[in-house]
């Protein structure tokens, strides 16, 4: 029998259809790298979240270990390389946040741009801030798209089939044919990008040639007007660069979900500017993604045993 150790929580559905599926389950949540070590040894696949860490000495431990499946999509908490000399599978769900983070980007872009936040922090504090919160619609705007991928198409798609926005878009790879037509999106190159949109919304990884790509010079670029939204990855952004646009008004607001050092300080110069939306890293928290997140790596590990 497939014995797997659900090492942290997965969807209660995700949990079932593993049992259906005639397979052993052991769980226990988030246990420390000691006593992962004891519970890996004889198991056949683990599954965790982004954690417990699933180290080399994790690795080296479990004995007949041939799937390691992240119930999401950063890796950054398996050592891969150790998973790679043992002929280990490495499964995850990328398509699972996709839904939920788009909405999340378009949530912030209607925070930031009808101070959503700031007239509730007001209203609490006592004030009718009405005249303050003059805002602006979406309505006609153009979004510019950092990275046509997964998120950035879906974004791209409640922003134009929503709310009638414009579709410009900067990636390294052309997105299909039929998906730029459906959007009538443009493919343009990085400072146009900077220089026409109403709202940026960023969606590339964070990798080598993107840490701090939306720097000082690309922010000089935008409209005064215009506001830059990030649920990708905080190193993307210069935050350093971020704050003097905020405070200077090269940029009208940001509403951001990711940030350079997480948890960020709670002293962070970006918590002191009334222009900006901040949330706790929360684009993939939802009941939906973390569903789907589940139902996806139970359904390869199920695949993958049944036809080894
Ligand atoms: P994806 O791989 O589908 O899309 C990424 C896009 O970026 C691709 O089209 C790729 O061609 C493009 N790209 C990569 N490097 C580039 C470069 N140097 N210049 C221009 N374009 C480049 O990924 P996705 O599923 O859309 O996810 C995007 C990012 O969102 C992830 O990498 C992750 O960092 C982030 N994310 C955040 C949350 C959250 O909770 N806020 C959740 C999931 C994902």
């Amino acid at each position: 029998m497939v014995k797997v150790l659900v090492a942290a929580p997965i969807h209660e559905k995700a949990l079932e259809k593993l049992k259906e599926a005639g397979f052993e389950v052991v769980y226990e949540e988030y246990p420390d790298e000691n006593r992962l070590i004891e519970l890996i040894k004889d198991v056949d696949a683990i599954i965790v979240r982004s954690k417990p860490k699933v180290t080399r000495k994790v690795i080296e431990a479990a004995e007949k270990l041939k799937v390691i499946a992240r119930a999401g999509v950063g890796l950054d908490n398996i050592d891969l390389e150790a998973a790679e000399e043992r002929g280990i599978k490495v499964f995850n769900a990328p398509a699972a946040p996709t839904q939920s983070v788009a909405e999340l980007a378009v949530g912030l872009m209607l925070a930031v741009l009808r101070k959503i936040a700031y007239a509730d922090r007001k209203m609490r504090e006592g004030e009718w801030s009405k005249k303050q919160c003059l805002g602006n619609e979406l309505y006609g705007k153009v979004l510019g798209v950092l990275g046509m991928g997964r998120i950035g198409t879906a974004v791209a798609r409640i922003a134009h089939h929503g709310f009638g926005m414009k579709i410009i878009y900067y990636d390294k790879r052309r997105c299909p044919h039929e998906i730029e037509k459906e959007l009538d999106a443009k493919c343009v190159d990085l400072d146009t990008l900077f220089r026409e949109a109403d709202v940026i919304t960023i969606h590339v990884p964070l990798l080598p040639s993107t840490k701090h790509l939306v720097n000082e010079e690309k922010l000089r670029l935008m409209k005064k007007t215009a506001i830059l939204i990030n649920t990708a990855r905080g190193g993307v952004v210069d935050t350093e660069a971020l704050v003097k646009a905020l405070k200077e008004g090269w940029i009208a607001g940001a509403g951001l979900d990711v940030f350079e050092e997480e948890p960020s300080p709670p002293d962070h110069p970006l918590t002191k500017l009334e222009n900006v939306v901040l949330t706790p890293h929360i684009g993939a928290n939802t009941v939906e993604a973390q569903e789907r997140a589940g139902m996806e790596v139970v359904e390869k590990i199920i695949e993958f045993f049944k036809s080894s």
